[in-house]
């Protein structure tokens, strides 16, 4: 756990949030500001700030948020698509340096705008 570290919070319970998966290794819960109708973070247990700073090491963790993905985003409806995001350091729209998978998707403004910039 790294102190002031708002995810290593909501996994300690600290913080509270809307759970949706909990397994040995990974949390996920929903957004606190969604950016679709649906839109949630997998977020390892374990304190990995950012993208830049896993190692190797972390492979086995890393392909584990991928794949938690698709099976979390038919639970939450989005069986027919969703997007994925993972923001990297200050430049990469990082915001809070505990790694985490952005999964959103099912309509909404700002993923319309998203869809419309990335056509
Ligand atoms: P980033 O910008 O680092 O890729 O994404 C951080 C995300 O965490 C943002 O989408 C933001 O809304 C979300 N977030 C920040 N603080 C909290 C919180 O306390 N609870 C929840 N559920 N989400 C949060
Ligand atoms: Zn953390």
């Amino acid at each position: 756990m790294s102190d002031n570290c708002i995810f290593c919070k909501i996994v300690a319970g600290q913080i509270p949030s809307t759970r949706i998966y909990e397994d040995d290794d990974v949390l996920v819960f929903h957004d606190i500001h969604p950016v679709a109708n649906v839109h949630f973070l997998i977020v390892p247990k374990r304190h990995v700030e950012s993208l830049l700073t896993a190692t190797p090491g972390d492979q086995v963790l890393l392909g584990k948020l991928l794949a938690l993905a698709p099976q979390l985003a038919r639970e939450q409806g989005l069986g027919e698509g969703f997007r994925t995001m993972i923001n990297t350091g200050v430049k990469g729209g990082q915001s809070v340096f505990h790694l985490h998978l952005h999964v959103f998707g099912g309509g909404g403004k700002a993923e319309a705008a998203i869809s419309q910039i990335m056509q």
